[in-house]
C-alpha cells in the first residue's frame, strides 16, 4: 500500500494500539521502525522481546513536534536548537541527557536519550494520532539487516507484534546519523544520511566516536548497538578493497576457488561491473556514482542473498565521501570486519 492510501480508521486503530501499550511497525524515511509508547517501561520491555534485542541496547524515542524534546530532556542545549532547525523532521537522532519522563527500560539504563523527529508522513501522523511519544528500534530480528519494506518487518516479526503499517519501501534506506550531544564536542556515534560535513557546517566542530573510527581501536563504540555484529547477512559476507578492476579479478578468484570447494557464492556488484563476474549470483547495488542509492539497495540485497540462500558473499566496496562513509560503516559490520586489501 502506498503512503497516501493508508486509511485514517487503520491509521487511527493503529495509534490505539500504541496508547494501550501495544506494538506497532511503522515506516520512516529511514528504516521502519517498532513503536511502542516511550514513556511506559512494559512498551519498551516488549520491544526488546519481539526484537530479541539485549535489552542495554537503548531505544531512538521519536517525536512530532520539537515541544516533545522539551518534555523529555533535562536541559536543550543551543546545539541542539541548531541541529532541529536544520535537520529536523530527518534522518538526525541527538542524544541528551534525560529526565524522569523517560523510563530507563527506554534507555538501556542510561541518563541518556535518543531523540528524533522522523520526515516520514506516515510516521508523522502515526506520532500525531496516538499523542505519544513512540520508542522505535529498527523493526527486525536482532543482528538481521534492519528493515526498509513491510515485508520484511513481516518476515522477522510476524506474530510477535500487533500491526504494521505499510508505508512501502522506505527512501533513504540506512539508519539515522546518531550525534551525542553530550560530550563537549558534539560526537557521531553512528553516520548516516546527515554526513559529518553536514554537522560541521551548523556546529562547527564535529568528531567521529573514535570507538567506530577504526574496527584496530581498543575503544568501544559509545553507542551499544555499535558494539554487536549486526546488519548480518545469513551467509559469510567478505569486503575486498582496492582499485575496482582488481577488485574485480580478486572477486571472480575468490568465487572460482570457494565454487570449486562445492559452495553457493553470492557477489554484491555494481552497475558498472555487474558483466564482468563469470560465476556466482551476482546481484546489483546500484551504481557506484551515487552513493544515496547504494544506501538505498544495501539492506534490500543482503535480504536478498538469504533468500538465495549463499553461502559465502563477496562484495566490492564504495567510495566513503558522503552517505558513502555510513555504507562502508555498515557493509564492514556486515562482514564483522572480514575485509581483503588489494
Ligand atoms: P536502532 O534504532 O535499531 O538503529 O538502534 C538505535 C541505536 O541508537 C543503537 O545503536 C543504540 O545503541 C543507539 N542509542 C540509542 N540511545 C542511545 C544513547 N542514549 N546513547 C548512545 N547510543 C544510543
Ligand atoms: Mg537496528
Amino acid at each position: 500500500m502506498k503512503d497516501n492510501q493508508i486509511n485514517l480508521q487503520d491509521m487511527k486503530s493503529a495509534a490505539d494500539m500504541i496508547r494501550k501499550g501495544g506494538l506497532v511497525a511503522f515506516p520512516t524515511e529511514t528504516v521502519y521502525g517498532l513503536g511502542g509508547d516511550a514513556t511506559s517501561p512494559d512498551a519498551s520491555r516488549k520491544i526488546y522481546e519481539a526484537k530479541g534485542r539485549p535489552s542495554d541496547n537503548p531505544l531512538i524515542v521519536h517525536i512530532a513536534d520539537f515541544s516533545q524534546l522539551v518534555q523529555i530532556v533535562d536541559k536543550v542545549p543551543p546545539e541542539a536548537e541548531l541541529l532541529a532547525k536544520k535537520f529536523w523532521p530527518g534522518p538526525l537522532t541527538m542524544i541528551l541527557n534525560k529526565n524522569e519522563m523517560i523510563p530507563y527500560e527506554t534507555t538501556g539504563g542510561l541518563d541518556t536519550v535518543a531523540i528524533r523527529m522522523p520526515s516520514h508522513p506516515v510516521a508523522l501522523a502515526f506520532l500525531r494520532e496516538s499523542r505519544c511519544m513512540i520508542a522505535a528500534p529498527s523493526a527486525n530480528t536482532s543482528g538481521r539487516p534492519s528493515p526498509t519494506s513491510a515485508s520484511h518487518v513481516w518476515e522477522d516479526l510476524q506474530g510477535r507484534i500487533d500491526g504494521i503499517i505499510d508505508g512501502g519501501d522506505v527512501e533513504i534506506g540506512i539508519e539515522s546519523t546518531i550525534v551525542d550531544l553530550t560530550d563537549e564536542i558534539p560526537t557521531v556515534l553512528r553516520p548516516g544520511f546527515i554526513t559529518m560535513e553536514m554537522l560541521e557546517e551548523v556546529l562547527g566542530q564535529v568528531r567521529l566516536d573514535p570507538g567506530i573510527a577504526s574496527e584496530n581501536t581498543k575503544v568501544p563504540p559509545k553507542a551499544p548497538g555499535m558494539r554487536y555484529r549486526h546488519y548480518a547477512p545469513k551467509a559469510e559476507l567478505t569486503l575486498v578493497e582496492g582499485e575496482v578492476i582488481r577488485v574485480v579479478d580478486k572477486i571472480n578468484d575468490l568465487a572460482e576457488d570457494a565454487y570449486q570447494r562445492g559452495m553457493k557464492v553470492g557477489i554484491i556488484a555494481t552497475e558498472e561491473t555487474k558483466e564482468e563476474y563469470a560465476l556466482g549470483e551476482v546481484v546489483s547495488i546500484g551504481s557506484r556514482e551515487d552513493e544515496s542509492e547504494v544506501a538505498h539497495h544495501l539492506y534490500g540485497v543482503l535480504r536478498a542473498f538469504d533468500e538465495l540462500g549463499v553461502d559465502v558473499i563477496y562484495s566490492e566496496s564504495f567510495p566513503s565521501a558522503g552517505v558513502g562513509q555510513a555504507v562502508m560503516n555498515r557493509l564492514l559490520k556486515a562482514a564483522g570486519h572480514k575485509r581483503i586489501i588489494v
